[in-house]
C-alpha cells in the first residue's frame, strides 16, 4: 500500500482488535460531509443538487466531532462539497489529529493556496487533491478550463511546506487506459504519496448520465491501465492491491457500506456514501436499524454498476485479512490483467430503484424552516431542469425550491 508504515499497522491493529471481538460489521473510514456547498459544478457529481437553505448548512465543529466518537473510525475522509469552503475546517482536521486519527481532507485545491497556512503537517494528515486526469480530462470533468493547472500547482506548494499529499481520480467510461497510466506516471514525478483511484458512481441526480462506467467496462478500464503499470506496482496506489485486483475483474465481492459511514448535514446516510436512501440520527441506529440486506449489487438496481472504493475497499481490506498469502502474491506480482474474469453477481433478482430524493430534501427544508420561524414555513415543491438519462430511471424528480 502506498501509505506510510505507522499509518498501516495503526490501521491493522485497529481491525485484526474488531475481528477479534468478533464484530460483524464495523468502520473503517467515517466519510465526513459538513456542507454540500461547492466551488465547482461537476457534470458527474451527485452531490450539489440541492435547494440553496441546504447549501447552506453546515455540520458545526461539535458535531464533526461527534461523528467520529460516535463511530470509532480510525480513519476520517472529509468531502463536501468543498471542505475549504467551510470555516471551521483547520479546527475540525486539528480536532481530529488531536484524537489520534488519519485525516484526509478531500479538495479541488482552488482555494488551497489561500488557506494552506491555516494547517500545519503532520504523518497523520493528508492532502487529497481531486485530479480526474491530465489537464484534458479533468478540466472536462470539471467543467472549467483552468483547474488542473491550479490543482498541480497547489500540490507542488503542499509538497514544498512538507505535507503528505495524494490525489483522488474518479474515471469515467470516456477515459482511455494509456492516457490515464501516463497521467500516473506524471503524478509520480510530482512526489505525490499516494493515488486513490476510482469508477464514477452513477449518480440519479448527475447532470452528465453518459458518462458512467458499467461494471464490464470498468474492469476492462482498469486491466488496460493496471497492465500498462506492472499490474499496478509503478504506481504509488493508497487503496489496498486487493481492491485493485477486483477492479480489473479478478474477484466478484460483495460491498461492504458500513465501512465508510456517512455522516452529512441530514444525518447518517444510510446504506453508503452514494446512496441517500435514509438517513439516521445515531451511528448506532445506522448501524442497527439499516436493511443491510436491501442494498449492494444483485439486491437493488442502483447498485449494479457500483465498483467505487467507499463501497469496496473495506470488502478487499476483510479479503485480505482472511487470505494474506494471496494479498502478498498480488502485491509482490501485480494484479493480473489478462485471463478470465470472476463470475459478477447475477442483477436478475434485484429490487427496483426507489427514488425519495425530494422527500429528504423536503423533510430538511421544513426542519431548518421550523427553527428560524417555528410553524410558518410549507416547503415549495417545483421542478429542476436537467436529465436523469434512460435506463429504467424516471425523469427529474420534483424538488424542493428555496424560498
Ligand atoms: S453497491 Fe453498496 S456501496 Fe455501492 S451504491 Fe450499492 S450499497 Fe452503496
Amino acid at each position: 500500500m502506498g501509505i506510510p508504515l505507522g499509518q498501516a499497522a495503526r490501521i491493522g491493529a485497529y481491525l485484526v482488535r474488531q475481528k477479534l471481538s468478533g464484530r460483524k460489521r464495523f468502520p473503517l473510514v467515517l466519510m465526513l460531509e459538513p456542507l454540500f456547498r461547492c466551488n465547482l459544478a461537476c457534470a458527474g457529481c451527485g452531490k450539489i443538487d440541492y435547494p440553496n437553505e441546504i447549501l447552506n448548512q453546515r455540520l458545526s465543529f461539535d458535531e464533526c466531532m461527534a461523528a467520529i466518537d460516535e463511530c470509532g473510525a480510525p480513519v476520517v475522509s472529509i468531502a463536501g462539497g468543498e471542505p475549504l469552503l467551510h470555516k471551521e475546517m483547520p479546527e475540525i482536521v486539528q480536532g481530529y489529529l488531536q484524537r489520534k486519527k488519519f485525516v484526509i481532507l478531500c479538495t479541488n485545491a482552488l482555494l488551497l493556496t489561500k488557506k494552506i497556512d491555516d494547517y500545519k503537517p503532520s504523518p497523520a494528515f493528508t492532502w487529497s487533491i481531486h485530479l480526474d486526469g491530465n489537464q484534458a480530462m479533468h478540466d472536462k470533468s470539471v467543467c472549467q478550463t483552468g483547474v488542473y493547472d491550479k490543482a498541480v500547482e497547489a500540490i507542488r506548494l503542499a509538497k514544498s511546506k512538507g505535507f503528505q499529499v495524494s490525489i483522488n481520480c474518479t474515471l469515467f467510461n470516456d477515459a482511455d487506459p494509456a492516457q490515464t497510466a501516463a497521467f500516473f506516471d506524471e503524478m509520480k514525478t510530482l512526489g505525490l504519496d499516494g493515488i486513490t483511484v476510482s469508477p464514477g458512481y452513477a449518480y440519479e441526480r448527475a447532470p452528465d448520465q453518459k458518462h458512467f462506467l458499467n461494471r464490464t467496462k470498468t474492469k476492462e478500464l482498469f486491466r488496460g491501465i493496471l497492465a500498462r503499470g506492472r499490474g499496478g506496482r509503478d504506481w504509488p496506489f493508497t487503496q489496498s492491491r486487493m481492491f485493485l485486483n477486483f477492479l480489473a475483474g479478478n474477484e466478484s465481492y460483495h460491498c461492504t457500506p458500513w465501512g465508510n459511514p456517512t455522516r452529512t448535514v441530514f444525518g447518517w446516510q444510510k446504506p453508503c456514501y452514494l446512496l441517500g436512501e435514509g438517513y439516521a440520527k445515531t451511528f448506532d441506529e445506522l448501524m442497527n436499524d439499516t436493511e443491510w440486506d436491501k442494498y449492494g449489487v444483485g439486491n437493488y438496481e442502483k447498485c449494479a454498476d457500483c465498483m467505487v472504493h467507499s463501497g469496496f475497499e473495506a470488502s478487499a481490506v476483510d479479503d485480505m485479512m482472511r487470505h494474506p498469502l494471496k494479498a502478498l502474491a498480488i502485491t509482490l506480482k501485480g494484479v493480473r490483467t489478462e485471463g478470465a474474469m470472476a463470475r459478477d453477481i447475477p442483477l436478475d433478482n434485484q429490487r427496483p430503484a426507489e427514488f425519495v430524493f425530494s422527500g429528504h430534501v423536503e423533510k430538511k427544508l421544513g426542519e431548518i424552516r421550523a427553527a428560524k420561524h417555528p410553524g410558518s414555513h410549507k416547503p415549495r415543491i417545483t421542478r429542476t431542469g436537467g436529465s436523469n438519462g434512460g435506463g429504467s430511471k424516471p425523469g427529474p424528480e420534483p424538488v424542493v425550491a428555496a424560498e
